[in-house]
């Protein structure tokens, strides 16, 4: 950062976001990386470069942050909301089949929705709280009805499926370095990609689609969605760091799951065998019979005693905008829901505070 400001290169150009896309690539093992100034706008490049457009559709997660389903919106597609599955929380992949399955038929190579009549064009499987959807049938079904996967590894950068890495099994990945993720740049994004084309196209449209920068010549619509240089540094300084940044959440993963194996009522998360997660976020299921009181009174409980926690995203089709959307699947979503609470899961977390987090979890459990 100091570099950056004693060389005056603090904006949109310069070494570090060079070396920022070269590092974030080579850990998502892809060729090109394309840093954008949040994980948003890299999810709206990926759907714009990928050929999404305006009355398609999109399969994507119905348990995730909204922000991959906005992005959805932006180009003029309608998301398709494909419930969890109660195993690992993620995309369940079963349910992607059936809605290609049956609900849709094939017409001149394209898919087409059978009840909408719009053409489906892609899936954005998002890897949630740093665990992975079950990618090898999604391919599958993605290379059977001709799909784009865009990845949105925005959780999960660090894990990986069957030893490769989120975000680089997709045709496009996409990773945030907002503040609550596993690094930061403050506010940033990526998008990655083995594909040259598309990641030239990508950071075409987010310098504002320069066709001769000298003259102001556009032949398209771009967008002012550039990582500047001093953000860049910030994230080559974090990417130093990321294996140790990794390593302290699955240890914090593990001591929790010791701590909370025995308390009746909380069910700890799981990791697939051919998965490593990131454990990038912490989350529990708390069932209230058993337990003794709901994840949110806990969420109070534990809130009087300093202890920040938090449920899982809202499924987004209860959510005003998506209310009409195409919903694939069974509830399992708005159960999860119903049930899921994040503990404290920063890298910072020392042992003493998370065996606090854990006597609190027990306590409430021993009182009753
Ligand atoms: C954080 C997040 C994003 C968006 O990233 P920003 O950098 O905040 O724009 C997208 N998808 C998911 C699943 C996220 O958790």
């Amino acid at each position: 950062m100091l570099d950056c400001l004693a060389t005056g290169w603090v904006s949109s150009a310069g070494r570090y976001v060079n070396q920022f896309e070269s590092m974030v690539a080579d850990v998502a093992r892809s060729k090109f990386g394309v840093a954008t100034s949040s994980g948003t706008a890299a999810l709206h490049l990926a759907l714009i470069v990928a050929g999404v457009q305006p009355d398609d559709e999109v399969l994507v997660s119905d348990l995730t942050f909204v922000a991959p389903v906005n992005a959805i919106r932006y180009v003029g597609a309608w998301p398709v909301l494909v419930d969890a599955e109660p195993h690992f929380w993620q995309m369940d992949v079963s349910r992607v089949e059936q809605f290609l399955t049956q609900d849709c038929h094939r017409s001149n190579g394209a898919t087409i929705n059978s009840r909408t009549g719009r053409r489906v064009r892609a899936i954005i499987p998002v890897h949630i709280l740093g665990h992975a959807v079950d990618m090898d049938p999604l391919l599958d079904l993605a290379g059977r009805y001709d799909l784009v996967i865009i990845e949105d590894a925005t959780e999960s950068l660090g894990g990986t499926y069957k030893g490769r890495p989120l975000g680089s099994i997709g045709r496009i990945g996409c990773f945030s370095f907002n503040g609550n993720k596993l690094l930061t740049t403050g506010g940033g994004g990526m998008l990655v990609s083995d594909d040259e084309q598309l990641a030239k196209h990508a950071r075409y449209l987010s310098m504002q689609a320069k066709d001769d920068p000298v003259r102001y010549v556009h032949e398209h619509i771009g967008f002012n969605y550039r990582l500047s240089n001093v953000q860049a540094a910030i994230g080559v300084g974090q990417m130093e760091q990321l294996d140790r940044f990794v390593a302290a959440k699955r240890a914090a993963g593990d001591r929790y799951d010791r701590g909370l194996a025995n308390i009746a009522g909380v069910g700890l998360p799981a990791e697939r065998r051919d998965v490593f997660s990131s454990r990038w976020l912490y989350t529990v299921l708390i069932d209230r019979d058993r337990y003794g009181m709901s994840n949110m009174e806990l969420l109070t409980k534990l809130g009087e005693q300093l202890i920040e926690t938090r449920p899982l995203w809202q499924p987004v089709h209860l959510n005003r905008p998506y209310r009409d959307a195409t919903v694939v699947g069974d509830g399992i979503a708005e159960r999860l829901y119903a049930q899921a609470l994040s503990l404290p899961s920063s890298v910072g977390l020392t042992d003493a505070d998370q065996d606090r987090v854990i006597a609190s979890i027990a306590a409430v459990a021993v009182a009753r």
